[in-house]
């Protein structure tokens, strides 16, 4: 109850995350001031982490005075937050109405990768994906989006006592499907790049779909950020089943997709994203089919990368992580064809904080985790370790 008598405070007032810098400057316009004072108001929030209006001493006191009575800096309540032997740190944010995301901070020797979420739940359902067996319960704000960001930076400077960027990349591989909420996503990639916010590189800010065609066209006119694709498998007729989005847009609509992606993009890749799933789409045949589909699919070379990601297991997925051995021939494959290849390290394997193990906590409103579950059986069938061999050897 303590949070819905939060909100309905809230709901007086404006939540100044969820503007971009042109957003904020139309908010500054409405309230009688200048549109340059959303630069220092801005920096303030993005740059120093400020929230409380009365601690940024360089903004007019009749301005603040307004800010106050119209405005705040919100972000979502930290539930947990588990630190990693690795340094991998997850926090736990609760999004109201029973529902909670997920934002991990992945820290490397040359980088500061935040991954965060853009909606609680997920509406694709892909088959071996903790998120989409919840369910889609709603899109995130833009000021959710960004709050992830926001309060990770902040906490993380004061926790490892830097005063410069901790965070230098964003990829938003969290929860939920970051173009099916397109219309929030957009200003919150503009605050991450700005460079009176968080100043990020658009080869540093990664999307990560699982192929909605129409909004990757949108996102390469509106803001090209570097972009991933979660393709795991080399056909249709497989891909239908993993990634039931297939079926709206299959690999020839999703390929040249990402082919005029390609025209506007800050990297001259994209990254293909490839969970491997025992004896469903690790075979070597599933590697050369991959190498068939996109040497036939654009005239580029050297226009794609694939990152294996091992299958990260969760409670009543009944599919497994293939072999490590299994991983590499299949990687060998590829790379023997030309396509630069990585082998995704697990990180935060210790707090759950992998790729599709970020579940949160989302109300099953639409029931999809039982209806996957029901499916699961006639879907997928794993290949059979004797036919595995015969097929492997007579293409070997
Ligand atoms: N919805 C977007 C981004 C979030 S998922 C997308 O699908 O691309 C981020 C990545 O994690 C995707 O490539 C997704 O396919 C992968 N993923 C989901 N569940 C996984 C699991 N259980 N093990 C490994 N990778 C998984
Ligand atoms: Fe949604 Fe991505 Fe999970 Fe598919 S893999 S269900 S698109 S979060």
């Amino acid at each position: 109850m303590l949070w819905a008598a939060r909100r309905c405070a809230d709901s007086m007032t404006v939540n100044l995350l969820d503007f971009d810098l042109e957003g904020l400057a139309q908010f500054c316009e409405r309230l009688g001031e200048k549109r340059y004072r959303a630069v220092q108001l801005f920096r303030w929030i993005h740059q120093k982490g400020a929230a409380d209006f009365d601690a940024m001493s360089d903004l007019a006191k009749s301005l603040r005075e307004k800010l106050k009575a119209t405005a705040q800096v919100w972000a979502p309540d930290v539930i947990s937050e588990h630190i990693s032997s690795d340094g991998t740190i997850k926090w736990l944010f609760d999004v109201g109405g029973g529902n909670a995301v997920e934002a991990v901070f992945i820290p490397e020797e040359d980088r500061g990768t935040l991954c965060v979420s853009s909606q609680a739940g997920c509406a694709m359902g892909c088959r071996f994906c903790s998120t989409g067996h919840q369910g889609f319960s709603r899109n995130l704000k833009t000021g959710e989006i960004v709050a992830q960001l926001w309060f990770a930076e902040h906490f993380l400077r004061r926790h490892l006592q830097r005063d410069v960027r901790v965070i230098s990349n964003v990829v938003m591989m969290g929860m939920g499907e970051p173009l099916q909420n397109y219309s929030e996503l957009l200003p919150a990639l503009r605050t991450m790049l700005d460079d009176h916010g968080y100043g990020l590189s658009r080869r540093r800010v990664t999307v990560s779909t699982s192929g909605i065609v129409p909004k990757m066209d949108l996102l390469a006119e509106q803001c090209p950020v570097a972009l991933a694709v979660s393709l795991h498998a080399p056909n249709d007729e497989l891909r239908n089943k993993l990634v039931p989005l297939n079926l709206k847009y299959p690999l020839v609509e999703l390929l040249a997709a990402c082919d005029r992606y390609l025209d506007s993009a800050p990297r001259d890749f994209i990254t293909f994203e490839y969970c491997m799933l025992e004896g469903i789409n690790d075979q070597l045949e599933h590697a050369r089919q991959l190498v068939d589909l996109l040497h036939s699919n654009s005239g580029r070379s050297g226009w794609c990368k694939f990152n294996l990601i091992p299958f990260n297991p969760f409670p009543g997925s009944g599919l497994s992580r293939s072999s490590a051995k299994q991983m590499l021939a299949f990687a060998k494959v590829l790379t023997d064809a030309g396509i630069v290849t990585t082998l995704r390290k697990t990180r935060g394997d210790d707090i759950d904080a992998a790729c599709g193990q970020l579940a949160g906590d989302v109300m099953d409103r639409t029931r999809v985790g039982e209806r996957i579950a029901r499916q699961r059986t006639v879907m997928l069938r794993p290949v059979a370790a004797s036919d595995r061999t015969a097929r492997e050897t007579h293409h070997g």
